[in-house]
């Protein structure tokens, strides 16, 4: 790719290396400092699991950043003053960005109620950039992880059974959060090496695709989201279809120009927008959350840049 269209280069403003993501987080941290080093582990430990499979894919760079810490934490109070530095996750390009025609600018999930929505994703939000990712969580935030929480279904579904007891409860909580941050680490930096150009619904496919199946393949219980799912499948599909190029597609590590226009059209024939309307909207389930059955799109007809 040429200068022009290298959105992770290193000069970019809203890029920060691991140091001054680390120096960052001194700052506006949101997670105990008793607890931070617990994450750093679980992300060093997911990152590594997803390079076992992935990392045949990616170019030594793109492994170098996958593998070190790219993820802070922070409370709502703090992330206004860094929206501006760093929420540059859609790179909207003419050419590469929409699909027959329609942009998609942003997304949530939430679940239907008369008239309304409600967001169930409780307001969390994520400023990913180049090279960082910065999660908004609750200032009660404080439930610890641990790699070893990371188990079969089997497994974890033993600890259900304790539920009535208040040891119980108190046992489950921080497996079920060591679960959902080792995805969401995952999740995240497939989006730091993504092309920031691309479709978002596929953008998104794949980061939910990817996190799914490096659980699956350690067989660690994966909590199910919904119509995220169906977004996954759909991105399991192609892969099937277009092989193992799609992985160096989207792994950032595809420097052949034609082959990559190739797979765009592969993966824009694929991610209609009517097949992602019909991935979004509500399906059925046999767990009964309520929540994550419908995924929002904002899309607009033609492009209107606010920068
Ligand atoms: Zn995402």
């Amino acid at each position: 790719m040429d200068e022009n269209t290298d959105y992770t280069d290193e000069n970019k403003p809203y890029t920060l290396e691991e140091e001054g993501l680390l120096a960052l987080e001194e700052q506006v941290g949101a997670i105990p400092p008793s607890l931070r080093e617990s994450y750093k582990v679980l992300e060093k430990y997911v990152s590594e699991k997803f390079i076992e499979i992935y990392g045949q894919y990616m170019t030594p760079e793109k492994r170098e950043i996958f593998l070190s810490s790219r993820m802070i934490f922070v409370d709502k109070a703090d992330v206004e003053p860094l929206r501006e530095y760093f929420e540059k996750a859609n790179h909207m390009d003419s050419e590469i960005s929409p699909i027959d025609g329609v942009f998609y600018k942003g997304y949530h999930i939430g679940s239907p109620t008369g008239e309304g929505v409600v967001n169930t994703e409780g307001g969390a939000t994520v400023l990913y950039s180049g090279r960082v990712t910065i999660h908004v969580v609750d200032e009660a935030f404080s439930v610890p992880v641990d790699m070893k929480f990371l188990m079969s279904e089997e497994e974890f579904y033993g600890y259900q059974d304790t539920l009535s007891t208040k040891e119980g409860f108190d046992a489950i909580y921080p497996r079920v959060n060591t679960i959902t941050q080792g995805s969401t680490f995952i999740h995240e930096k497939v989006h730091i090496m993504q092309d920031p150009r691309l479709p978002l619904p596929i953008r998104e496919a794949a980061a939910y695709f990817y996190a799914r199946e490096v659980f699956r393949v350690n067989n660690w219980e994966y909590s199910k989201v919904g119509n995220t799912d169906k977004l996954a499948d759909l991105y399991g599909e192609c892969i099937s279809e277009i092989g193992e190029d799609l992985h160096r597609f989207m792994l950032g590590s595809m420097d052949d120009t034609g082959r990559f226009n190739e797979i765009l059209e592969q993966l824009k024939a694929k991610f209609t927008n009517e097949r992602i309307k019909q991935v979004s909207e509500y399906h059925e389930y046999e767990f009964d959350e309520g929540k994550h059955n419908w995924i929002y799109w904002g899309t607009e007809k033609k492009l209107t840049t606010n920068s």
